[in-house]
């Protein structure tokens, strides 16, 4: 913690991370500076900080915060790319740039597991504090999932375990990082725009596993051929986990029940969470807790209840037999295609949203199983020329997602999914994906 004391440390991006390092640097001794493009003089947390006696400097990356000064430490947003001119110069004069999730790393007395990966983090994430949780070993939430970790990790003792969800951009900014138990779910081609090159983006992966020790776990898919061979950097003991093959020493399918090494835990009918893409969600999970301890009771209590992380494929009840499915934070082809396979019954798909210029034809061949399309909001039309060309019985067009909800189940019948699965950003309806799953949800409700 000393490490910090009399420190010249510039903070870069107000965001609710950069406004936790500050704070915590400067209770630890350091002399803070925070830079943010966009605030300005009369936002409550700039005047907040001043009152602390920390400088903030609004509207503009001068690079005489670095030029002028003998800055020891810079503490950047995920956010802002490496190309920002401060970054490249911190980085030309070897000043070290970090993440608070180094700092949350650097001041935490708590045991921390640490998980990442393109898709599933937070489910994941969720699942692994729910079976601890449920087991009484006093976990914490972290991360990327919407706890600024250098905060969280102040609360905490070492009775505490944080499960922490990371983003490649965190883990990008990490030195000492240490996870005793490290997870990478999967590595899909994402975020290509910041990182440059799917090397790089890999290697930022990586980053979770590298620091490892051969008393810490490495968890680790062993159906994703970019995370077996990231891994090999670690020194951790190795547990894989697969949906495909059958691992003595790890977390495995067989029997239609799963398994972790020769203990079967639980049929994978009992699982609530539907979709292939859950049950590696639901592997990796099993495989961090078990390493924890938690009993196969717990594990069994959560996988029999859980019902998704809001917005996420999240159940949401049933009404005369319909199932209803809210999965509003598939903003993508890619994520409603994922949803559309969770099931094999009739479907009757709620979706459109903002246009990103998207054709939507690689959304067909997850269209199998839908009946009826009933779509919404500015991409509408073109989601009607897929609906038609695939040859769905039904097609509707709505104004908003209430009308949706209710011509849906017009159209309805005996044990049908019903499903908000947009594959649109929301922007032009709502303020956020989660307020459209939100009105979603309450449609439902009002049909009772
Ligand atoms: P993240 O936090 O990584 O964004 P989430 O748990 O919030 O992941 O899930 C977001 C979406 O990603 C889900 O709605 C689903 O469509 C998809 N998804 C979740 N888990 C996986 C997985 N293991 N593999 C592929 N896609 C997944």
């Amino acid at each position: 913690i000393d490490d910090y004391l009399h420190k010249e440390v510039l903070v870069l991006g107000l965001a609710k991370s950069g406004l936790a390092a500050a704070k915590l640097l400067h209770q630890l001794g350091a002399i803070v500076t925070v830079n943010d493009i966009k605030a300005t003089d009369d936002d409550l947390v700039v005047q907040e900080l001043r009152v602390l006696g920390i400088q903030v400097v609004c509207g503009d990356h001068p690079l005489s915060l670095i030029k002028d000064s003998q800055v020891d430490l810079v503490v950047k947003n995920p956010g802002i790319p490496y190309s920002n001119p401060l970054i490249t110069l911190a980085v030309e004069r070897n000043i070290p740039v970090i993440t608070e999730v180094e700092l949350a790393y650097k001041i935490s007395e708590a045991d921390i597991i640490a998980i990442t990966g393109s898709n599933g983090k937070t489910t994941t994430t969720t699942l692994i504090y729910e079976m601890l949780k449920e087991d009484k070993k006093q976990p914490l939430i972290a991360g990327n999932i919407g706890k600024v970790a250098c905060e969280v990790v102040q609360n905490a003792t070492n009775e505490n375990v944080i499960v922490m969800e990371l983003s490649s951009f965190q883990l990008l900014g990490t030195i000492e990082f240490k996870p005793s138990i490290a997870l990478i779910l999967n590595i899909y081609d994402a975020h290509l725009d910041y990182h440059g090159t799917r090397d790089e983006y890999v290697r930022a992966k990586g980053k979770i596993y590298e620091n490892q020790l051969k008393s810490d776990k490495a968890i680790i898919n062993f159906d994703d051929k970019d995370v077996c061979e990231r891994s090999e950097i670690s020194q951790a003991e190795k547990i894989f986990f697969s949906t495909t093959t059958e691992l003595e020493g790890g977390t495995y399918i067989k029997d239609g029940s799963v398994w972790y090494k020769n203990e079967r835990i639980i049929s994978i009918k009992e699982i609530v969470l539907p979709g292939a893409h859950n049950l590696e969600n639901i592997l990796a999970a099993i495989t961090a807790v078990k390493l924890r301890g938690v009993s196969n009771e717990s594990i069994v209590k959560v996988l029999t209840t859980f019902k998704g992380v809001k917005h996420r494929l999240q159940f949401v009840e049933i009404i005369d037999n319909r199932r209803f499915y809210n999965d509003s934070k598939a903003t993508n082809i890619f994520a409603t295609s994922k949803a559309l396979q969770a099931f094999t019954v009739p479907t009757i798909l709620l979706a459109g949203g903002l246009d990103r210029g998207n054709e939507f034809d690689e959304l067909k061949p997850s269209l199998k199983y839908v009946k009826a399309m009933i779509l919404f909001g500015e991409s509408a039309p073109k989601l009607e020329r897929i609906a038609i060309e695939s040859g769905i019985e039904v097609i509707k067009c709505v104004d908003n997602v209430e009308q949706a909800v209710s011509t849906a189940f017009e159209v309805s019948e005996k044990d049908d999914v019903i499903l908000l699965s947009p594959a649109c950003a929301s922007w032009d309806q709502f303020k956020t994906f989660e307020e459209r799953g939100d009105m979603f949800v309450q449609a439902v409700h009002k049909l009772k």
